[in-house]
């Protein structure tokens, strides 16, 4: 019954397995509106070239350079944003023009007010107005020209990405469909947090946790369920959520105690082990696998520290994967001070995280003595990963950090 170290995988063998049998959710079509913080599942091409004109930078006066550009013109009229487009009447006349206007045809240089003098019908150029030809403004297509590759699939959609859909025209957008996740507690010690707590009982904690990790990214469609320690009705629950839901993420329940039924049940369900236990500290109980309908199912160890870290090291990134993300780089700290190692186990130490004067990300490790002390990580930004290995990281060494 006691687990043995030739059981375990090493930790990028669990991700790597993850990623492999990740299924990936498919896509959906929603108005531009709804589409904030979703991922992009299509490529939008520029509509047209950017500025689409010619375009005024400046409010003032649009004219045609010369060498002999005379210091007094006849103001012949307006060119104003969303006009369609003038023309200047000839030499020594210009036309007022605001922002965003199109350039009057037969002008190629605009004077910003500030520098000019009004005059009656006429405007005088400022003596230390020194224009050239085609200063303050925009050309056409020179931010980029139309069909220019502006967006790929598997951005996320934010304010930025966002304008750009908007402003070429893409009412309704290709993004990522949303997975139906439970997230599910197990244990008879546990209670709600708006319940009286009694002898021997706690409150839940980690279904909050792991749902609020999901949120951040922004995983919304996600029912919460708690099953007691009985055999019966864990059998009876996770068949039923493996009928409602793409993917689960229990807590608790994996372990070799006499009442952790959540491996067996999960088998009796028909969802294939992938994995169970990963040679790491803390969260070495974890146990991922596959559904019947090819659901992905977490199941991460009870403890608060482990279930975290768990939730943040595999499930989200995997999530991510599945909605079509690519993979981010990863974000090395540099430690602050030693940190002893685990011989045989990749260590996941808590940490703050501050850039020095130099400009690098310093990580201060905030270790937590077991995996149920969880009260210092809100002074924490996420862990360090060391790998396993005698002795211990010395204080300077990179380290590869995870952020909650
Ligand atoms: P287990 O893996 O079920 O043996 O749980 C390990 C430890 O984590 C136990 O002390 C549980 O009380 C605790 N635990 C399990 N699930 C939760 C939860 N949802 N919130 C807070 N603590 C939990
Ligand atoms: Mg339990």
């Amino acid at each position: 019954m006691i687990g043995t170290m030739s059981e375990l995988i090493s930790v990028s063998q669990a991700e790597a397995l993850i990623a492999e049998h990740m299924p990936t959710f498919g896509s959906e079509r929603v108005r531009l509106d709804d589409a904030a913080g979703r991922v992009l599942r299509q490529a939008v091409h520029a509509e047209h070239d950017h500025p689409p004109f010619d375009r005024v930078m400046m409010d003032g006066i649009a004219t045609h350079w010369s060498d002999a550009l005379p210091r007094r013109l006849r103001v012949a009229g307006a060119q104003m944003a969303g006009m369609r487009m003038q023309s200047l009447p000839g030499e020594g006349s210009c036309l007022e023009v605001t922002t965003g206007a199109m350039l009057p045809a037969g002008s190629d240089c605009v004077i910003p007010v500030e520098q000019l003098r009004r005059d009656g019908d006429d405007v005088v150029l400022a003596d230390d107005c020194h224009p050239f030809a085609g200063q303050f403004i925009h050309r056409r297509g020179s931010d980029c020209v139309q069909g220019t590759l502006l967006l790929s699939p598997g951005m996320r959609l934010g304010p930025a990405e966002m304008a750009l859909l908007a402003a070429n025209g893409v009412a309704s957008v290709e993004v990522a469909a949303m997975p139906s996740i439970a997230i599910v507690s197990t244990g008879d010690e546990l209670v709600d947090v708006g319940a009286p707590l009694g002898e021997g009982q706690i409150r839940r904690s980690n279904d909050t946790a792991v749902r609020t990790a999901l949120r951040m990214d922004g995983f919304d469609r996600v029912a919460m369920e708690h099953i007691v320690d009985d055999e019966t009705a864990t059998r009876e629950r996770i068949a039923h959520l493996l009928e409602r839901h793409d993917v689960l993420l229990l807590s608790g329940g994996v372990s070799m105690g006499q009442r952790d039924y959540v491996p067996a049940a999960l088998a009796a369900q028909g969802v294939r082990k992938v994995f169970h236990r990963i040679a790491q500290k803390p969260g070495k109980p974890m146990w991922f696998g596959i559904g019947p309908r090819g659901q992905a199912v977490f199941a991460l160890p009870g403890n608060p520290v482990s279930a975290l870290v768990c939730a943040t090291r595999y499930a989200r990134p995997a999530l991510r994967q599945a909605q079509g993300m690519a993979r981010p780089a990863p974000e090395y700290v540099c430690l602050d001070q030693d940190v002893d190692t685990n011989p045989t186990l990749a260590s996941f130490v808590p940490a703050r995280v501050e850039s020095d004067a130099m400009g690098r990300l310093v990580a201060y490790p905030v270790p937590s003595r077991t995996s149920g002390d969880f009260s210092s990580l809100p002074r924490t930004h996420g862990f360090v990963q060391l790998p396993p290995g005698p002795g211990r990281a010395t204080a300077g060494a990179a380290a590869v950090f995870y952020r909650w």
